[in-house]
């Protein structure tokens, strides 16, 4: 076989394919001009491809890159509220910050993330640095600054709108300046001094009219909920994905607004739902954490389609930690296979991206990791990343350490 240019033989004890098939063991792919062109068992492969450079991970597991559909790349985890809220007011300085947490997370190897809420048009700049090769992290989909009411859920980000003119107004804003999608925050959030995340901030005239704005610009919508309101409004809408999805009713209780009917419409529709599940949970109250595992499980049992994202970036949820909202999922009742896929294929499919990620085929985009461990039975090996590979470039190698 004619070796394209610059190929490179990567082998490994197993190669996860795809999270619904069972792994090649040992195996490999082959990677040129930062896309999959082949993928196999080792002997094959070594085979069809003698003179090509050649990368061995040992025992490890090679499987696709990771997906985070939630992050925050301005805020940084810290323990400190206020921290967390403002990495310095410099807009320089926030895309410094930014450009360190997009590092992090690639390390705990997500290779593909959404940033849904950054300060004026930050998300945009950070991703095409990225996608220049200037520093290193996820590809990027960005929400540039959220659409919210003036005063509402993270204001501060500079997308406010009085009314259903403006928030068409702020759907056209986010195109041109070249935004990937557009947040909407349907409900108040918890962040937010005064704001309450039970209670609409958009009724349903007002979501349908950025859901049709962005619709004929061609950018999805992405919805952040908490309130069953929310909810309704959101699916009633159309939104692409719908964030949090807590159930809040009165008094913030996670779950206390839970809908039986609409949690069928949610699954029937199909509508990707982004829980949040993070490294925050394991800090909580306990009466709060068993609130929060109890309603994801619900909405899994009842067949709502999940995906894994953090909200990396906001209080006590670090960028590196990637792997605990994985855990977190776990713990909801998604076996080992279904949170891998969360996080790999069926994110992918969510954001709209499954034509070049979230598999290892051919024609895809080089976005590989290995870990230590086997993630189709441990969860856990997931937190265990020695390797990583964005766009055919290696930028974490097992020789690095950790
Ligand atoms: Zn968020």
């Amino acid at each position: 076989m004619a070796s394209p240019r610059g190929a490179l033989l990567i082998l490994a004890g197993a190669v996860i394919v795809d999270p619904d098939v069972e792994p090649i063991r040992p195996g490999g792919i082959v990677v040129a001009d930062g896309r999959i062109v082949a993928v196999g068992r080792t002997d094959v492969l070594a085979g069809q491809w003698p003179e090509v450079d050649r990368i061995d991970l040992g025992r490890l597991t090679m499987l696709p890159g990771l997906i985070d559909a939630h992050v925050h790349l301005c805020y940084g985890g810290s323990e400190d509220d206020e921290g967390a809220r403002q990495q310095g007011t410099d807009e320089e300085q926030v895309a410094e910050a930014m450009m360190g947490h997009a590092r992090e997370l690639t390390e705990a190897g997500v290779t593909t993330a959404r940033d849904l809420g950054s300060p004026g048009q930050l998300g945009v700049r950070v991703r095409d640095a990225l996608a220049h090769g200037l520093g290193v992290g996820p590809r990027l989909l960005v929400a540039n600054a959220p659409l919210t009411t003036v005063g509402g859920h993270a204001w501060q980000h500079g997308g406010t709108c009085g009314d259903v003119r403006a928030l068409r107004q702020r759907v056209r804003e986010r195109h041109d300046e070249g935004a990937d999608l557009v947040k909407v925050m349907v409900t108040g959030g918890g962040t937010t001094p005064g704001s309450d995340p039970a209670r609409l901030q958009f009724g349903l005239a007002e979501v349908r009219a950025v859901v049709e704005e962005a619709d004929a610009l061609g950018m999805p919508v992405v919805a952040h909920a908490h309130g069953t309101e929310g909810i309704a409004v959101s699916l009633g809408a159309g939104v692409s994905t719908i964030e949090h999805c807590t159930w809040m009713g009165e008094g913030k209780a996670i779950g206390a607004a839970w809908d039986p009917g609409l949690v069928v419409e949610l699954a029937r529709r199909g509508t990707p739902v982004c829980p949040t599940a993070s490294a925050l949970w394991d800090g909580m109250p306990e009466a709060r954490r068993r609130a929060k595992v109890d309603t994801v499980r619900r909405m899994h049992r009842a067949g709502v389609r999940l995906i894994a994202g953090t909200d990396a970036g906001v209080k006590r949820v670090r960028h590196a930690d990637y792997a605990r909202g994985l855990a977190a999922l776990h713990e909801c009742g998604l076996s080992a296979r279904e949170v891998l896929s969360a996080a790999t294929k069926a994110a992918a499919a969510a954001l709209g991206v499954g034509h070049h990620v979230g598999t290892l085929e051919p024609t895809k985009t080089a976005d590989v990791i290995a870990v230590d461990g086997n993630p189709l039975e441990d969860v856990s090996s997931l937190g265990n990343v020695k390797w990583v590979m964005c766009g055919g470039v290696v930028v974490r190698s097992a020789a690095d350490g950790g």
